[in-house]
C-alpha cells in the first residue's frame, strides 16, 4: 500500500458500515441503466471499477417515477419488478468488495419528455418541454415514491442511495428562488424552500432503517441568477445532517449556467474551497467533486481535511484501475481523463451510450475484450500518433510482438500540438500514458524513423498497421505562398505571429487556434485559479454572498485583433461538442474575435487578406493568416486494395478518414483492431 496516498486509501467508517478506501466514482448516465437488457453489460462496467479498487459506486440516475424521467421511458424503479436486473449490478459490485448507492434522480423542468413538472411553471433553457406546476398532492405522493424506491433499492442489494439534488435538477429547482416561485410552504424563504427534499429524507430513512447509506447531493453553487447563497447552503446542509443523511455529495453548476464547471479548461480541484466551507458546519462526511483527476489533487484534498471522501466519475470511465493503480505506486500508468466530455456527456446529451475517448473500453467491457494471443505475430504499426500508439499498446499487451515506427522525434502525433492550447494541458497526461504503456507493453519504438514500404516487406512482418495521420489542407489562393501565410501546426509550434491575424477555419482547431493567439505568451498554463475566477465572474470567497456565487467577470484585453471565418453560413462553431463548443464560443465573444461566415477567400497581398462577404469584396488588414481548413491524410504506404491480397496492411485514424479526424475514433479504431489481430 502506497504510503504517498495514505489519506486516499484509508477507510472511512460509518457506524453500520465501513467503505474501504476514500473513493467515489460519482454517478454518471451511461444509458445502459435505462433498458434492463443492458444490465448484464452494466454489472460488467461497475464490476470492472470494483476489480480496480474503488470504495464507492454511485449509479447513474434512476428515476422514482415516470414524471422524473430524463428522456422517455428512462430508468425508473417503482415496481417489484425492476429490482431484479439491478441485482445483477449490485452483485458484481459486492463480488470486489466495494459498496454500491442507487442515485434517485427526478430530472424536473430538465426532463425530455411531455410529463415534466416542477417547482414553478417556468421553463428551462435545455429542454423543449414546458413543467407543470406540482401540486400540493403531486408532492406529496413525489415524497412517497422517492421512499418507495429507495425500499426496492434496498431489496436489490444496494448499500444505500443518493438523492440528486444539484445541478439543477427538481429538488434544486425547489431549494433555489431561481425556478422556485411559489407562495405556499414549499416555497419562499430557505425553510420552505428545502423543505421537499428534508421530507424525502426524512420518509426514506423511515423506509429503509438506521442501517442504510443516504448520501444527499447538495449544490454548492448554483451559478445562476437567484441562486442561493452559501449561508443558504449551509442552513440546507445542517438541516439535511439532522434529517437523517449518512454522506453529503457535492455539486457545482446547474446543467443550464454559462459558467464552465468540469471542461478541461478548468482548473484541478477548482471548487474545493466551497466543499471545506461546508464541512466545516456539518459533522456528517462530505464528498467533493468536479475536476479531480490524479491522485496527487485528490490526497491534498483529504490530507488538507478539505473533504473526508473525493468524487471522480469521469476519471473512472478514462481508468478503471485507477485506485490499484494509486495504490501500488504506478500513478504514471493512470489513463488520465482529459475532461474533453466528446465521448462520454457529449454522448448521453445526443442519447447514445457513454463511454471515453481515451478508454474505448469503457462502457463496452463485454464488446471490447482484449485476450492474449495464442499465435503471436510480428505486427509493425506506423505512426505514433494516438491511433497508431492505441493499436501498439493493446497488440502488445495481448502477447504480440510490435514495432513503432515513428518519422518524428517525439510520440504523440497531432496531441503534442493540442497540448500547447490554453486550458488543453491536461491533453500531456494521455501521451504520458502512452509512453509508459509502450515501455510497460514492451513495445519496440523506433523515433526518427520514416518507413516505406519495402523496408516494412523487407524485415517481413505478418501485419502492418498504417497510422500514419494527416497534414494541414493548405489554402490554394492567389498569394498563398506568401510568409504571412502559417498552417496551424507552425502556428501551434511556435511560429511567429503578427498582432492582426486572420483565422481560416472555424472547426475545433480554429477555435482553438484562436484562443492561443488571444492570449499573452507569458500567461502561465493551466491558468492560475483567481484569474480564471475573474475571467468567469466567479465569486471566489468561499462564504460567498452573492446570489449563486456570481460576480461580474473580468476579461483582460486580448493580445491581438483575431478574424475567425468560413465558408459556410452556419453559425460558427456549431459542430463543436455540446457540453464544451459554448464555452471556446463564449471565450472567443468575450475577447472580441470577429467571427465572419458565408466568406470567400480571394487573395493574399501585402496589405492583408481579401475576401467576399455578402456579395462585397473586403480587405482584412491582417499581418498573419492562420490556415485551419481541416486535414488530409497521409497514406503513401497502404498498398492499392489489389496489392494487400493478403489483407495484411490495415489502416486507421486520420490516415483513414481525415474529414472526421477525431481522437476519439482513432484510439478506438486502433483498440478494436489490435483487439482482432
Ligand atoms: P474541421 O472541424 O473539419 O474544420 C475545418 C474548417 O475548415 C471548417 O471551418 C471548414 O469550414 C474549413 N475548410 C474546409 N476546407 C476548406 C478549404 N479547402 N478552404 C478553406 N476552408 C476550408 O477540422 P479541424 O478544425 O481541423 O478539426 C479536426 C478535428 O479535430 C475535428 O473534427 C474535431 O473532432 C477535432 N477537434 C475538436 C476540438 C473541439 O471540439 N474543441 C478542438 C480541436 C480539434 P468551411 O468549409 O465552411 O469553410
Ligand atoms: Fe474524460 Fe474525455 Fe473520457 Fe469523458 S471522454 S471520461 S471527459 S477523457
Amino acid at each position: 500500500m502506497s504510503a504517498s496516498y495514505a489519506h486516499i486509501l484509508k477507510p472511512l467508517h460509518l457506524g453500520f458500515t465501513t467503505i474501504k478506501n476514500r473513493v467515489v466514482m460519482g454517478s454518471m448516465h451511461t444509458g445502459l441503466e435505462d433498458r434492463f437488457y443492458n444490465y448484464p453489460k452494466l454489472a460488467a462496467y461497475f464490476g470492472e471499477r470494483a476489480k480496480g479498487g474503488v470504495g464507492l459506486i454511485i449509479t447513474g440516475g434512476i428515476s422514482p417515477n415516470r414524471q422524473g424521467w430524463l428522456l422517455p421511458a428512462g430508468g425508473t424503479m417503482n415496481t417489484l419488478g425492476d429490482i431484479a436486473p439491478h441485482r445483477l449490478v449490485t452483485h458484481a459490485v459486492h463480488k470486489h468488495g466495494a459498496k454500491i448507492l442507487m442515485q434517485i434522480l427526478h430530472a424536473g423542468r430538465y426532463g425530455y419528455q411531455p410529463f415534466v413538472v416542477s417547482s414553478s411553471p417556468i421553463k428551462s433553457p435545455i429542454s423543449p418541454f414546458k413543467p407543470r406546476q406540482m401540486t400540493e398532492k403531486q408532492i406529496l405522493q413525489t415524497i412517497a415514491d422517492y421512499a418507495y424506491t429507495a425500499k426496492l433499492a434496498k431489496r436489490a442489494g444496494y448499500d444505500g442511495v443518493e438523492i440528486m439534488g444539484s445541478e439543477g435538477y427538481l429538488l434544486n429547482q425547489f431549494l433555489s428562488r431561481h425556478v422556485n416561485q411559489r407562495q405556499d410552504r414549499w416555497g419562499g424563504d430557505i425553510q420552505n424552500r428545502m423543505r421537499f427534499s428534508l421530507e424525502i429524507v426524512k420518509a426514506i430513512r423511515e423506509a429503509v432503517g438506521e442501517k442504510f447509506i443516504i448520501c444527499f447531493r447538495l449544490s454548492l453553487l448554483d451559478l445562476v441568477h437567484d441562486g442561493n447563497t452559501m449561508s443558504e447552503v449551509i442552513v440546507i446542509a445542517q438541516a439535511l445532517e439532522k434529517a437523517g443523511i449518512s454522506l453529503l455529495n457535492t455539486g457545482i453548476g446547474w446543467h443550464e449556467a454559462r459558467i464552465p464547471t468540469i471542461v478541461t479548461s478548468v482548473p484541478r480541484a477548482a471548487f474545493v474551497d466551497y466543499t471545506a466551507e461546508v464541512k466545516k458546519h456539518v459533522s456528517v462526511p462530505v464528498i467533493a467533486s468536479n475536476r479531480i483527476n490524479m491522485p496527487e489533487t485528490a490526497e491534498k484534498i483529504l490530507a488538507s481535511g478539505q473533504a473526508d471522501m473525493v468524487q471522480m466519475a469521469r476519471p473512472l470511465l478514462a481508468d478503471a484501475y485507477w485506485v490499484n493503480k494509486t495504490a501500488t505506486n504506478r500513478v504514471d500508468e493512470i489513463n488520465t481523463c482529459i475532461a474533453c466530455n466528446q465521448a462520454c456527456l457529449d454522448h448521453t446529451f445526443k442519447n447514445q451510450r457513454a463511454t471515453c475517448l481515451v478508454n474505448p473500453r469503457a462502457a463496452y467491457e463485454t464488446e471490447l475484450v482484449y485476450v492474449k494471443t495464442k499465435k503471436a505475430k510480428r505486427i509493425a504499426v506506423v505512426g505514433a500518433g494516438v491511433a497508431g500508439m492505441s493499436a501498439a499498446t493493446v497488440a502488445a499487451s495481448r502477447g504480440h510482438a510490435v514495432t513503432l515506427f515513428e518519422a518524428a522525434a517525439e510520440v504523440g502525433g497531432q496531441f503534442n500540438l493540442a497540448k500547447v492550447v490554453p486550458g488543453k494541458e491536461e491533453f500531456h497526461e494521455t501521451i504520458r500514458y502512452f509512453k509508459v504503456q509502450i515501455e510497460k507493453t514492451g513495445v519496440e519504438l523506433r523515433l526518427n524513423t520514416r518507413v516505406n514500404r519495402e523496408q516494412l516487406e523487407r524485415e517481413g512482418f505478418d501485419e502492418v498497421i498504417v497510422a500514419t495521420g494527416v497534414i494541414p489542407r493548405g489554402l490554394k489562393i492567389e498569394g498563398s505562398d506568401a510568409p504571412q501565410v502559417l498552417s496551424y501546426a507552425e502556428v501551434l509550434r511556435g511560429a511567429p505571429v503578427g498582432l492582426r491575424v486572420a483565422v481560416i477555419g472555424a472547426g475545433g482547431i480554429g477555435f482553438d487556434v484562436s484562443e492561443y493567439l488571444l492570449k499573452p505568451e507569458q500567461q502561465p498554463q493551466p491558468l492560475p485559479l483567481a484569474d480564471w475566477q475573474r475571467e468567469w465572474g466567479i465569486d471566489p470567497n468561499p462564504h460567498y454572498y452573492s446570489e449563486g456565487g456570481m460576480q461580474a467577470a473580468e476579461v483582460e484585453a486580448p493580445v491581438r485583433q483575431i478574424y475567425l471565418m468560413q465558408r459556410k453560413t452556419t453559425t460558427l462553431g456549431a459542430g463543436l461538442g455540446k457540453t464544451s463548443g459554448w464555452v471556446h464560443r463564449a471565450q472567443l465573444k468575450k475577447h472580441a474575435v470577429k467571427m465572419l461566415r458565408g466568406v470567400q477567400y480571394k487573395a493574399v497581398t501585402d496589405e492583408g487578406l481579401w475576401i467576399e462577404s455578402n456579395g462585397h469584396d473586403q480587405l482584412l488588414r491582417v499581418d498573419t493568416i492562420v490556415v485551419c481548413a481541416g486535414q488530409e491524410s497521409v497514406k503513401d504506404i497502404m498498398p492499392a486494395a489489389e496489392q494487400n491480397t493478403l489483407a495484411k496492411y490495415h489502416i486507421i485514424g486520420g490516415a483513414k478518414l481525415a474529414a472526421e479526424l477525431d481522437a476519439k475514433r482513432a484510439i478506438r479504431e486502433g483498440a478494436e483492431l489490435a483487439a482482432k489481430l
